[in-house]
């Protein structure tokens, strides 16, 4: 793209440092500027429409245009724009949303603790393991372990749990504490002629030996995605949940499942811990909480891991965190909202329908020659793209991302794949659409590069 002077691109990459973007390349080619949204549609300034195939960043549930998360901000702000919950003060919004929260949990959960972000809400569950151990006098038990390919947000602690090299690099990340364990996805990592059921006893054995070397007294928690979604759309196979659950209880080691982006109904259940059967002893959850509408996360935590929090704050004084932003009012009245119409709408029933249709249509697409595999469980799924003779497969993905927004649909591509996650309010002839337009692209991609 050219960008003409004084145009909105040009003044935007002039004034803003995007994140996770090649800055000199911005500072050159600009971005795409969206300017409104309906539905599973977003628009870009020329009025070309776009299908949102990953619901923003995995999480506009309800789509770009609900009028009730409008009103319910609304509402909010005219009775209680803000206030906080430190020091011995509360409000309505956040106790709902917090009792809701428990209602929902997957399994018995205690206490729930806001704040608004997944990389905050990871970073202080992080803090959390520490001073639990802490006030257990273990103090030695502070080691974490994430998995590489593992997506836990950027802020330091949950970057550094987070097993990434870009959110690593030159951040002098991780930090010594966080440990990686292998990542469990047996299209990436099987070895030739290793059967999955082969691979998942090696990822089993891979997580004793890390625990070992490291040794179980130093190891606090084990972090996990049930589909790790920003390494590529990661599902793990049959056994693994269960084998690490079996190894986190054998060397009492806390389960934090990071639910971030499968909370709310992405795999076809309200949690990924239904799809997968993890039993957590803490519970990450944001993005579709409010569809991102307003900015909230949340922990959610088992009374293993709350009664000692509780204790050391008794014999220090004062739990010393919070945000300015913990529980704010008009998030937590957006994201209730937003939570009572995917319940009206039954939003994971969509997503647990359409699922045969969403795998069969990626299926379908993965026969094109360009196309190595898929995978999909719920609405969250990817095409693993193959390399092309001259281009390694991560930047083939790239062009098919690029070429896919050129017909109309926005999907992402994280190294060699392109991941889809639309908004759960989509319908059976929107998958058609979407799938049609990523046939064509491949397909112009394909008579371009014979
Ligand atoms: N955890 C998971 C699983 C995520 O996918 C993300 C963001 O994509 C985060 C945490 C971080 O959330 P945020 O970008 O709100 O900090």
């Amino acid at each position: 793209m050219i960008m003409r002077p004084n145009s909105i691109e040009a003044r935007d990459a002039a004034s803003q440092m995007h994140p996770m973007v090649n800055f000199r390349q911005y500072e050159k080619s600009g971005g795409l500027v969206i300017e409104s949204g309906e539905g599973i549609y977003v628009f870009d300034n020329s009025g070309k429409r776009y299908i949102e195939a990953m619901a923003g960043l995995w999480s506009v549930a309800v789509g770009f245009s609900e009028p009730r998360l409008k009103e319910a901000a609304c509402a909010q702000m005219d009775k209680l724009p803000y206030y906080h919950t430190f020091s011995y003060k509360t409000h309505g919004p956040s106790i709902e949303l917090a009792e809701k929260l428990l209602e929902l949990a997957p399994v018995p959960m205690s206490k729930v603790h806001f704040t608004s972000s997944g990389s905050e809400a990871n970073d202080l569950t992080c803090k959390m393991v520490w001073y639990r151990s802490n006030a257990l006098g273990k103090p030695d038990k502070k080691k974490i372990i994430g998995r590489e390919k593992g997506y836990h947000g950027v802020t330091i602690a949950a970057g550094s749990i987070t097993g990434l090299p870009l959110n690593h690099g030159s951040f002098d990340l991780p930090l010594d504490r966080m440990k990686h364990t292998s990542c469990p996805s047996y299209v990436h990592f099987g070895r030739p002629g290793e059967t999955e059921a082969e691979f998942t006893r090696r990822m089993l054995q891979d997580l004793e030996d890390l625990i070992e070397r490291e040794g179980p007294e130093t190891i606090a928690a084990f972090w996990g995605e049930p589909v790790m979604g920003a390494g590529g759309v990661l599902i793990p196979p049959a056994g693994y949940w269960e084998g690490v659950q079996k190894i986190l209880r054998k060397h009492d080691i806390l389960l934090v499942a990071d639910e971030v982006i499968c909370g709310f109904g992405r795999t076809g259940k309200m949690f990924g811990c239904q799809s997968l059967g993890i039993e957590p002893d803490a519970l990450v959850v944001s993005k579709q909480i409010s569809s991102s509408y307003m900015p909230i996360s949340a922990i959610l935590v088992n009374d293993r891991f709350y009664q000692p929090i509780a204790d050391e704050s008794a014999r220090i004084g004062s739990f010393g965190h919070g945000f300015t932003a913990s529980g704010h009012p008009v998030a937590a009245a957006v994201a209730l909202e937003n939570i009572r119409i995917i319940e009206e709408r039954d939003l994971v029933g969509n997503a647990a329908a359409l699922s045969g249709q969403f795998k069969a249509g990626l299926e379908k697409l993965a026969e094109h020659p360009l196309v190595h595999s898929s995978r999909s469980l719920g609405l969250i799924g990817a095409l693993e793209i193959h390399p092309w003779p001259d281009l390694p497969a991560s930047t083939a993905a790239k062009a098919v991302a690029a070429m896919v927004e050129e017909e109309g649909v926005i999907c992402r591509s994280v190294g060699e794949a392109l991941c889809f996650c639309p908004p759960l309010i989509i319908t059976g002839d929107q998958l058609d659409d979407l799938f049609a337009a990523v046939g064509r692209a491949l397909d112009r991609l394909a008579a371009e590069r014979p």
